[in-house]
């Protein structure tokens, strides 16, 4: 894979004499394969350059796909600006992270409004489809996608690019999840774990490293990483190269030269092989196989791109919070998010609101001896028979305490102080995972079996249940009741009925019936 940076900048655009040799525009990145096949990565004001190099000479019927981090200005202020959108004839397909309420063509289109552009994004002459992303995988042409939610006080995937036998990882913007981890000390343990195996044998990992771990005491909930927390991710990933980027607006090309000579000579210190440098605008990196390791995507992975709005629509998220500002304030913020809030104050309404209802996520404050919330959260996991299929526990408290909240079954911390952004997000990305855990609880783990098994085609049938007349179903897979039911989900989310439709669904609830050896376990059972 060939790697090219166009915007290196974080935040806001900086041009200037200062930044003349790293560059002064934002995050934006060009990936190609070896078979050609175009994803640019992020589509910050870099965005305007790449699109003049892919108009010149008068290119037509141009091809490729724009994979958005998040929304957040400097990832995005190149869209309006980006010559081929606006040619007819070319066809791109722009992927985001999925929101719970604004699609991703609603949020991009919001910065072309009259008000802040001329130019709807309507009136963009290419073919343009979006895509609504959660955590999981997908193909672009000969391009392995996976993606994972980062730290950042709005929805924000990471995205690891597979193909040519080698794995690149763009993870921008990002803050480690915990604090003392953040200034590259402490055991990378937790969400953090979950960011390095994310991460893990990378060819090349583009990482956001806007502050040092002097700075960022000071920027702590900002969502960014410090330098010296990249390189120690890097060396526990396995990562062969890491490429420090998102700059911050205000560190000069001088001071970014001396951040990358004092790394390099610590890890020669220290007789890493880590290779580090600081991404330079216009720079391209060549991203060659190494014959030591295989960087291969895990197989039987969730897809990225699913319908997962059904099984989001009923869910709540439990507050076990004593703090009556803080509870109101959760609350306030669950509901922006457009999820119902069930309160409980002792571990028996607890249990009774998680048998009776489906919650996605729990959220207990840990303040003792005031609250104690580690002994909450070892209640609901004694509760819980299922190990697999556990719901989230976010602890609120003071300070994180990563091994004892590990042992009482801890999933994730808000640490206080904490702003609205970041609550938000992180109960908006709790909610999205609790979402596709639901569906991928549905779709059984023998890929082989099913892949094996002939197409399910779907024809009119006689109705399988009262109440559903006009719903028809796929043959010979209305079996079990979950079947049915995610049938009549996929239904629901449907604007119109197609053939395609049809069969995509029938295909997805082919995934869903069980083996006929599980069936026949399962009756005798009964
Ligand atoms: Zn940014
Ligand atoms: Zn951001």
């Amino acid at each position: 894979m060939r790697v090219q940076f166009w915007g290196t900048r974080g935040s806001i655009a900086k041009p200037g004499p200062s930044t003349a040799r790293y560059g002064g525009n934002t995050s934006c990145i060009e990936v190609r394969s070896a078979r050609e096949t175009l994803v640019i990565v992020d589509c910050g004001t870099g965005g305007h350059s790449l699109g003049q190099k892919l108009m010149s000479g008068g290119a037509k019927g141009l091809r490729g796909h724009i994979l958005i981090s998040h929304t957040h200005w400097d990832h995005i202020q190149g869209i309006p600006f980006f010559c081929p959108l606006f040619a007819p004839g070319n066809e791109w397909d722009i992927y985001g992270p999925k929101g719970l309420g604004q699609s991703l063509r609603e949020a991009l289109a919001g910065q072309m409004q009259y008000t802040y552009f001329p130019v709807t994004l309507d009136q963009c002459g290419a073919r343009i489809r979006y895509h609504d992303l959660v955590e999981g995988t997908f193909d672009i042409d000969d391009i392995k996608v996976s993606t994972h939610y980062l730290n950042h006080p709005a929805l924000t995937l990471g995205y690891r690019l597979e193909a040519d036998g080698v794995a690149v990882v763009y993870a921008c913007d990002h803050e480690p999840h915990s604090r003392m981890v953040a200034t590259g000390h402490g055991e990378i343990t937790g969400q953090d774990l979950r960011h390095a195996e994310f991460v893990s044998g990378a060819d090349l990992l583009i990482h956001d490293a806007q502050y040092t771990a002097e700075e960022y005491p000071a920027k702590v909930g900002w969502g960014h990483s410090s330098v010296e927390y990249v390189v120690n991710l890097g060396r526990f990933a396995q990562v062969k190269k890491v490429v420090l980027t998102h700059h911050d607006p205000l560190r000069d090309d001088d001071a970014i030269d001396r951040l990358v000579a004092n790394i390099q000579a610590k890890l020669r210190e220290n007789a890493s092989s880590l290779d580090v440098f600081a991404a330079v605008e216009g720079q391209v990196v060549e991203v060659a196989p190494s014959p030591a390791k295989g960087s291969a995507r895990r197989a039987g992975e969730f897809q990225a791109e699913m319908p997962i709005e059904p099984a989001l629509a009923e869910w709540s998220v439990l507050l076990g919070i004593a703090d009556t500002k803080l509870a109101a304030a959760l609350c306030e913020t669950i509901r922006a998010e457009g999820i119902d809030t069930k309160f409980f104050s002792n571990m028996d309404e607890a249990q009774t609101l998680i048998a009776k209802g489906r919650p996605s996520l729990a959220i207990l404050e840990h303040d003792p001896p005031r609250v104690d919330g580690m002994e909450m959260c070892r209640a609901i996991r004694e509760q819980e028979n299922d190990r697999e299929h556990q719901l989230p526990v976010i602890m609120v408290a003071a300070q994180e305490n990563q091994a004892a909240g590990a042992a009482a079954g801890v999933t994730d911390w808000l640490i206080k102080p904490f702003t609205d952004a970041c609550a938000r997000t992180k109960i908006r990305a709790w909610a999205l995972r609790a979402a596709c855990q639901w569906m991928r609880a549905v779709i059984p783990e023998d890929e082989e079996w099913r892949l094996a098994r002939p197409p399910v085609h779907v024809r009119r049938a006689p109705m399988a249940q009262k109440g559903i007349e006009n719903r028809r179903f796929p043959e010979n897979v209305i079996s079990t009741d979950k079947s049915a039911l995610l049938w009549m989900y996929c239904r629901e989310i449907a604007p119109f009925e197609t053939p395609a439709f049809s069969k995509n669904v029938g295909d997805l609830i082919a995934r869903a019936t069980k083996r006929p050896s599980e069936m026949r376990n399962r009756s005798a059972a009964n």
